[in-house]
């Protein structure tokens, strides 16, 4: 059994890994954000990938952007937890840092689309899955296309994606609505660190 908790943290002795899903446009990056700054002992994984940078990105803190050269060799290092092709670029998930996070007791966070959360569930069946969902279809659809930052092409391929992705939410073991980022945020916190034992 767990001792308990990090003093005055919250968090489990024990640490969790999660993963967060959720369709495009949902609002996973805000929750994030949020998340970050109430709980700053979560380990967030930085993912690599294919795609372009966006305005305001930075290499290493929001993506390792890297070529699909780069990418594919990592593929064959063995160097991914998981990677998946989303939307004509590739992403994955670093695993060292994960592990090294979670043997420090870090609860880890891998923000990830669902091909990725499956192939997680396979290889680290004590995962916890988490869905985040819009509080209806419409507004996700708003939120979509209201960025404006990518072209309408790229708009109506993630939708696409968004409807399948939204489909699969029985395959999670909690969904959190983003109806407001910061309960969301606090939601999300509290499956992340876990119910904190004996705890207020
Ligand atoms: P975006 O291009 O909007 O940043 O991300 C597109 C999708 O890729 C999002 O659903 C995001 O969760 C997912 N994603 C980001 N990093 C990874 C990763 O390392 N692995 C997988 N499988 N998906 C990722």
């Amino acid at each position: 059994m767990s001792s308990g908790t990090t003093a005055g943290s919250g968090v489990r002795a024990r640490p969790r890994l999660t993963v967060l899903s959720g369709p495009s446009g949902v609002g996973k990056s805000s929750v994030l954000a949020e998340l970050r700054a109430q709980q700053p002992d979560v380990y967030f994984s930085v993912s690599v990938t294919t795609r372009e940078p966006r305005p305001g990105e930075v290499d290493g803190v929001h993506y390792h952007f890297v070529d699909r050269r780069t990418f594919q060799r990592m593929v064959e290092d063995g160097a991914l937890l998981e990677h998946a092709e989303f939307a004509g670029n590739r992403y994955g998930t670093p695993a060292a840092p994960v592990e090294a996070a979670l043997a420090a007791g870090r609860p880890a966070l891998l923000e990830i689309e669902l091909q990725g959360a499956r192939q997680v569930r396979l290889a680290m069946p004590e995962a916890q899955l988490v869905m985040l969902a819009p509080p209806s279809w419409e507004d996700l659809v708003g939120r979509l296309t209201g960025r404006g930052t990518e072209d309408p092409a790229v708009v109506a391929a993630r939708l696409e994606i968004a409807r399948e992705e939204l489909a699969a939410e029985e395959e999670f073991d909690e969904v959190v609505v983003n109806a407001d980022v910061r309960s969301a945020a606090a939601d999300l916190l509290t499956l992340v660190v876990g119910p904190v034992p004996g705890g207020r």
